[in-house]
């Protein structure tokens, strides 16, 4: 692979991958060999390496301690049925990248480094990828601020690290979800559509509660009436009544998910009504009272799909029905088959790194 960032590869002199039965690995706790780091500082990115997964020194005056500029992002690389790998949909999650980098006032990553820097990786840690199809190799890239000054101000300095860790089979659990009406996730004009540290820490004391009371996510509404539905915990959400597939809108409360995007996309082109819109949790209740086909799901890169199997809306709890025949299932099996290289990739999804 050309190397046009001059990205320094010091290779690990260990291979932990006999250590592991992919099929049945513990998710996020335990990396590839291998991490990539960048520096910025003075205006550049700098000091592009991949070195043996180690852990970083900062100093406790790193800003991303203090003032919240922390990102991320979350996307895969599968092995297709011939062998070559795909990363899916990488250009997309660079973009996102970028705006989330923008929205907390942090360098952007030029495109072509991150997407450099996470196929260097995927190279580098080719043996880590599962080779069954429900398995995949989850990739981690994060940037963080780090120069070590208290003083309330936009960090000067960053790090940009990609860690990958295999993921087995996700067997998604049926959620028992609430409407939550009392905390909200994010207010317009807040950073809702970026993918910061914050809006996950700010969400954590909510989503506990409800597990306190049983539920397995809350289901996000909006932050002036309470009324909209905006996300199921940290995916996306999407319904299907009487056939058509209802997602709320990029409203910039929610993150513009891939997985979201790509299951519209093949949603429209199976024939199926999509419509992208505000839905409230009473357009739902009614839906429900009155027997109509409701299905529920969170979508996002972790599950693909989850399936909502029962939605409490203040005291009272509809149960909904879950089909492996249904749409959510149909949309899943399509998106995997174009993952996997057995269904031509007409969207130009797939960034392929061929076997050796
Ligand atoms: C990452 C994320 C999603 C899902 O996005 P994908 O690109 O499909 O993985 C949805 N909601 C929130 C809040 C997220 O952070």
């Amino acid at each position: 692979m050309e190397n046009a960032f001059n990205i320094s590869v010091k290779k690990s002199q260990v291979d932990n991958t006999q250590r592991y039965d992919f099929t049945n690995i513990q998710f996020g706790t335990n990396p590839t060999d291998h991490i990539f780091t960048a520096e910025y500082k003075d205006g550049i990115w700098n000091n592009l390496q991949i070195e043996p997964f180690h852990n970083l020194t900062l100093s406790p005056l790193a800003l991303c301690f203090h003032y919240g500029q922390a990102v991320f992002e979350g996307l895969k690389a599968y092995r297709c049925t011939n062998g070559n790998v795909n990363v899916f949909r990488i250009d997309r999650h660079a973009d996102r990248f970028n705006l989330s980098l923008k929205r907390m006032s942090m360098p952007e990553v030029p495109k072509e480094l991150f997407i450099s820097a996470i196929l260097h990786l995927i190279e580098t840690d080719r043996s880590w990828v599962p080779s069954d199809l429900d398995s995949s190799l989850y990739l981690r890239p994060i940037a963080i601020a780090t120069e070590p000054r208290i003083g309330v101000k936009i960090s000067d300095e960053y790090l940009f690290v990609v860690m990958a860790m295999p993921m087995g089979q996700y067997f998604s659990k049926n959620l028992k979800v609430k409407v939550e009406t009392q905390y909200i996730r994010c207010a317009t004009g807040g950073t809702g559509s970026a993918k910061c540290g914050g809006n996950y820490g700010g969400a954590f004391y909510p989503t506990a509660k409800a597990n306190k009371e049983g539920f397995d996510q809350v289901l996000w509404t909006d932050a002036q009436e309470h009324l909209y539905i905006e996300e199921s915990g940290m995916m996306n959400i999407m319904f299907v009544i009487d056939g058509i597939l209802i997602t709320p809108p990029l409203s910039g409360t929610i993150l513009d998910g891939v997985t979201r995007d790509s299951l519209i996309t093949i949603a429209k082109d199976m024939g199926i009504a999509v419509e992208e819109r505000k839905i409230s949790h009473k357009e739902l209740e009614s839906a429900l009272q009155t027997g109509k086909k409701v299905e529920a799901f969170g979508v996002g890169t972790a599950a693909v799909i989850s399936p909502i199997e029962s939605v409490s809306i203040g005291a009272k709890t509809y149960k909904v029905k879950i089909s492996e025949k249904g749409i959510p299932f149909r949309l899943k099996e399509e998106l995997k088959s174009i993952r996997s290289g057995r269904k031509p990739d007409i969207y130009g999804w797939n960034t392929i790194i061929h076997s050796v």
